[in-house]
C-alpha cells in the first residue's frame, strides 16, 4: 500500500476545504474493482463540490470528481479483468464514494461501463457526465417520438458542457437546432457545432406566460427556473422538453397550461442513478453519433493541479464546452 495524488475535500469550521495532496491507499473505500484513473473532467457539479457552494459532498474526507475513465488494475468482479478500459459516471462518486480526481479509485464493478470501441479514455472524459447527460436527453426525446420533421429543437445553456454536446448530437441527427446562450459572442462556436440559429438567453428569461407562440417541437434545458418555464410555454402541440439542469435555479415557475392545453411533456433526466442498460446504450450512441472532430474542438485540457483554480469559473458560466483533466 502506498499513497497517490488526489484532490481531497475536508470539513472545516466554516464549510469545507479542498486541496491537492497525497492520499493513503489504505483509506480507499470498499469495492471489487481498483481502477488506475487516466482522465477525469470538470462538470458543474464538480465546481459545486470543490467550492463548497452546495452540499454535494456527503462524506469526509472525500476525493472530489464525479467522472472517471481508466483501466482496471485489480478485480474480484466476474465481468472485469486487469487491463479492461472503463468509464464511470455518477453513482455517488465524489459525493458519497471517494471520487475521480485521484490516481486510483476503488469502486463497484456494477457501476462500470466498458469503454466503447474506437473511443479513447480521453474522449470519454471529454464527453463526461455533461455529454452523457446530453445523450440521455436525446434518448428521452427520441423515446417521446420526436423527429426532425416535427420542427426545430431548442438547447439552453448552449455554450456550456451539456449544451455544446447536445447541439452536436441533435444537429448530426438532422434536427434544426436553436441555441440559447448568454454569450452571443460565441455564435460562431455554436454554429460550428451545428446550431442553425442562435438566440440571446434574455429572450427566455422574462416572466413566463402560461402559453406563448409555439416555437419548437422539443428541447434540452440545462438552465431550469424561468427559462424552463418559457421553454414549456413556447413548445408546439405534443412536443417535449428534456429537463436536466439548474444553472439558473431550481425553481420552476410554470403553470399546467402547456401540459393540459398542448399535451406538452416534461421529461426528467437523471444521470447519477440511471440504470446500467440505459448508460450502456447512451455510451454506444455517443460513440456512433458524436462527431469526434467536434468533440475535440469543444474540449480544453487541464492538469490535476489546475482543477481548483478552474472550478469557480464553471460556476460563473465562464467555461466554454468541456474540460478534460489529465490524471496520470
Ligand atoms: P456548464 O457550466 O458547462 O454550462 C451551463 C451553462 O448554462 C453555462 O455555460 C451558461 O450557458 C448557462 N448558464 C449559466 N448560468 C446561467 C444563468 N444564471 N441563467 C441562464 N443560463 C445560465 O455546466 P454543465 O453543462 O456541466 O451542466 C449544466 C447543468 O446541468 C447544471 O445545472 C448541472 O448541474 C446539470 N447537470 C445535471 C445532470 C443530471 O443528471 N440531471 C448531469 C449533468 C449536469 P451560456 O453561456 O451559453 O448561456
Amino acid at each position: 500500500m502506498g499513497t497517490f495524488r488526489a484532490i481531497r475535500i475536508d470539513k472545516a469550521d466554516k464549510g469545507t476545504t479542498a486541496s491537492l495532496s497525497q492520499f493513503d491507499e489504505a483509506e480507499l473505500m470498499d469495492g471489487d474493482v481498483t481502477v488506475a484513473v487516466e482522465w477525469s473532467t470538470l462538470n458543474y457539479k464538480d465546481g459545486l463540490a470543490l467550492t463548497g457552494k452546495a452540499p454535494v459532498v456527503r462524506r469526509f474526507p472525500m476525493i472530489a470528481g464525479i467522472d472517471l475513465a481508466g483501466h482496471v488494475i485489480a478485480s474480484s468482479h466476474p465481468k472485469w479483468h486487469a487491463g479492461d478500459k472503463v468509464v464511470l459516471n455518477g453513482w455517488g462518486l465524489g459525493e458519497t464514494h471517494l471520487g475521480a480526481y485521484a490516481e486510483k479509485a476503488r469502486v463497484k464493478g456494477d457501476w462500470l461501463v466498458r469503454l466503447p470501441d474506437g473511443m479513447t479514455t480521453r474522449d470519454a472524459m471529454a464527453v463526461g457526465t455533461a455529454g452523457y447527460t446530453a445523450m440521455l436527453s436525446v434518448l428521452a426525446l427520441e423515446q417521446h417520438g420526436l423527429k426532425p420533421a416535427d420542427g426545430p429543437v431548442v438547447v439552453t445553456g448552449a455554450a456550456g458542457g451539456v449544451g455544446s454536446v447536445a447541439i452536436a448530437l441533435l444537429s448530426k441527427l438532422g434536427f434544426h437546432v436553436i441555441a440559447s446562450t448568454g454569450r452571443t459572442s460565441e455564435e460562431g462556436y455554436l454554429k460550428s457545432l451545428g446550431a442553425a440559429e442562435v438566440v440571446d438567453r434574455t429572450e427566455l428569461s422574462g416572466t413566463p406566460k402560461p402559453l406563448a407562440k409555439e416555437r419548437w417541437a422539443g428541447g434540452i434545458d440545462s438552465v431550469g427556473s424561468t427559462t424552463l418555464a418559457n421553454l414549456l410555454s413556447m413548445t408546439k402541440y405534443g412536443g417535449a422538453i428534456a429537463a436536466c439542469g439548474l444553472a439558473a435555479g431550481m425553481d420552476l415557475p410554470t403553470s399546467v397550461a402547456p401540459f393540459i392545453l398542448r399535451g406538452v411533456c416534461l421529461l426528467g433526466i437523471d444521470s447519477v442513478m440511471c440504470p446500467l442498460a440505459k448508460r450502456e446504450l447512451a455510451w454506444q450512441r455517443l460513440a456512433r453519433d458524436l462527431d469526434r472532430t467536434k468533440l475535440s474542438e469543444i474540449t480544453h485540457e487541464i492538469g490535476l493541479e489546475q482543477v481548483l483554480e478552474v472550478a469557480p469559473q464553471i460556476l460563473g458560466g465562464q467555461v466554454r464546452g468541456r474540460i478534460v483533466v489529465k490524471i496520470t
